[in-house]
């Protein structure tokens, strides 16, 4: 079976979980819960894989201000500001996934 990481928002115990066709992981204290996954083993990779959302949610306020300094300073840097909030964006939404 799976080893299954403490959960990345509150560090509670993780269980498994399934529907009569899918599998998830969720946590026994706040209750979010993985993508549901046909294989047991795919949830609990996805679950010990997704980045803490607060985490995620400091590294996507500091891209913003990051941007923000060089559409200020280095206009000409557009593409590389775009970037970073781009990289952040995506890693929040992955984090964010179903919460
Ligand atoms: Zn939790």
């Amino acid at each position: 079976m799976a080893e299954l990481k403490p959960c990345a928002h509150c560090g509670g115990d993780a269980k498994f979980g399934a529907t009569n066709c899918a599998h998830y992981v969720t946590c026994r204290n706040c209750g979010v819960s993985s993508v549901a996954c046909r294989e047991r083993g795919k949830a609990a990779q996805f679950w010990n894989t997704r980045p803490p959302l607060a985490e995620a949610g400091d590294r996507l306020a500091e891209a913003m201000e990051k941007a923000r300094h060089i559409l200020q300073y280095c206009p000409d840097k557009q593409v590389t500001a775009e970037t970073i909030m781009s990289q952040a964006l995506a890693d929040w939404r992955k984090a964010k996934r179903e919460v």
